[in-house]
């Protein structure tokens, strides 16, 4: 099984359905997209890529994007979905990582990857470009029969050592997970819709599979991104419309004062960060009992625990409080467990580090054994993430991967802004933290020990990483916080930094 056959089905069940619509506009129906799909296949192997290769596909969303995943699945090869804000060379370091000899990007990041000139790349194709359509011109290929354990999706999840890792997903990892999504976290009819306002590079684009797979309709925005007046637009002419949202996506939401259809969510599935339970609660008042949560990670996407529909809402519970506030129970393809330090499994009631087993886990880090080893040890993926059970199987997460920040719903590897700022030379040391932030849910924020100002710090962290990671405030101080083996301790560092917001002291120097 492959993710092209659910194409194939949906082109010979119901050709003439649409699949996928720009704004209020139907943009392909199933034949049309299935033929793309073909003839872009086609293209790919006259353009002499084979099964197995790699192909980025750098993009904001836009309504191409599923022919382009598609196609390269017919192609039998794998799609390296990237982030559309990440910086030129970000990009560039991934283009060369994964071996990826083509690059289909739109017009605004092609720019910004033809000038890095990344290693390898044999190809550069603007989307919706003359040479675009040139890979379709050709006459339809058959589609690769592609085996279960066969790379379908690389995701470049930012790892602690500030490079980023590439987790590799098979088809059977993405089956597995759409399965999941159709039975529990959103149940889903012929026909059905659902809204990209989130990046298809990331949760929304994992979720148009399920809605292939069920005949329904991919809706682009027109804006490529998340507009509050465009969701309530776009939600009361589609009516019935599931969305993938970060928690922040739903505050803008619930503070816009868009007039939104009662009848045009289905599910509103929150994920990537944590939400706070007066946020829910909220959300729920305004919109109503339409919410759902996933908590999962590149390395099992979207598939760890989840919290459906009906438990979100059920507020006559005796513990709905604690039910919503915590990540869910288990999802049903995967096996969940806290372990100790010595991976050895908790109890409920106490934290630990939370563990995955199962049909989505990956198959591994892709040209990177070492990293494999460590996040699989004992046969089980190890998130990074802390959290308990409860005696009723509700896992609640205590903690994130140890330090990172997730801002506006990326995250942010402090490592990764560290090492740049490093580079200056008026620099010694730098720590980077999370400060918690009532829209942003945190901010970055630099602890530097140097002499650097704001202005040169800010020039160069927008020269070398994506404009949403660079700090939003520089803290300089004499000395960081370490223990005796010489190690920052960011733990003492937050504390620190909350008291100095505490004293009105967002910014500015201080002793530390
Ligand atoms: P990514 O691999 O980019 O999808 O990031 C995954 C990380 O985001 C997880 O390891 C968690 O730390 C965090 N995360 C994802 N979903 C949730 C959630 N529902 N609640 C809290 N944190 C989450």
């Amino acid at each position: 099984m492959d993710m092209t056959r659910w194409l194939v089905r949906a082109a010979g069940t119901c050709p003439d359905s649409p699949a996928i619509a720009h704004g209020a506009s139907v943009f392909q129906d199933y034949r049309t997209l299935a033929e793309r799909a073909a003839r872009l296949a086609a293209g790919m192997a006259a353009a002499g890529l084979k099964p197995g290769d790699r192909v980025l596909v750098a993009a904001a969303n836009c309504p191409q994007y599923l022919e382009m995943l598609y196609g390269i699945w017919w192609a039998g090869c794998a799609p390296v979905p990237a982030n559309a804000k990440l910086h030129g060379a970000e990009l560039a370091y991934m283009i060369s990582h994964s071996g990826a000899r083509l690059c289909l990007a739109d017009a605004k990041i092609a720019d910004a990857v033809a000038a890095e000139a990344p290693e390898g790349l044999e190809r550069l194709v603007v989307v919706g470009s003359a040479g675009y359509e040139a890979l379709f011109a050709g006459d339809a290929a058959e589609p690769h029969l592609a085996g279960p354990d066969e790379m379908a999706w690389l995701f470049y999840t930012s790892g602690t050592t500030g490079k980023p890792k590439g987790a590799m997903l098979s088809h059977r990892n993405l089956l597995a997970m759409t399965l999941a999504y159709l039975t529990d976290v959103d149940p889903t009819a012929p026909g059905d819709r659902i809204l990209h306002a989130a990046p298809l590079s990331h949760g929304s684009g994992l979720y148009a599979m399920a809605h292939v797979a069920r005949f329904g309709v991919n809706i682009v925005p027109e804006s490529g991104g998340f507009e509050p007046d465009e969701i309530a637009k776009l939600t009361r002419h589609w009516k019935n419309t599931s969305m993938f949202a970060a928690p922040t996506m739903i505050k803008r939401m619930v503070a816009s004062a868009a007039d939104h259809d009662p009848g045009g969510f289905r599910t509103v599935i929150w994920g990537g960060a944590p939400m706070y339970v007066a946020d829910i609660k909220q959300a729920l008042e305004r919109f109503g009992p339409v919410f759902a949560q996933i908590y999962g990670q590149g390395e099992t996407p979207m598939t760890t625990t989840l919290l459906p529909r009906h438990i979100v809402a059920d507020n006559t519970h005796p513990r709905w409080e604690e039910r919503i506030g915590s990540a869910g129970h288990v999802n049903p393809v995967v096996c969940v467990r806290t372990f100790d330090e010595d991976d050895r499994p908790l109890p409920p009631g106490e934290v630990g580090e939370v563990v995955v087993r199962g049909e989505t886990v990956m198959l591994g880090y892709w040209n990177n054994p070492e990293a494999t080893a460590q996040a699989m040890r004992s046969g089980w993926l190890h998130t990074g993430d802390v959290g308990s059970f409860d005696d009723d199987g509700f896992l609640t997460l205590r903690d994130r991967s140890k330090d990172m920040i997730i801002s506006g719903g990326s995250n942010i590897y402090p490592r990764e802004v560290e090492e740049v700022l490093l580079t200056h030379p008026q620099v010694r040391e730098v720590s980077v933290i999370g400060r918690p932030h009532g829209d942003w849910g945190e901010v970055v924020v630099a602890y530097v020990v140097g002499e650097a100002g704001d202005e040169d710090l800010d020039a160069l962290c927008l020269s070398r990483i994506a404009r949403f990671k660079r700090p939003k405030h520089y803290v300089y101080v004499d000395e960081l916080p370490k223990n005796n083996y010489g190690k920052i301790l960011k733990t003492e560092l937050r504390a620190r930094d909350a008291e100095r917001v505490r004293r009105g002291q967002g910014h500015g120097d201080d002793e530390c």
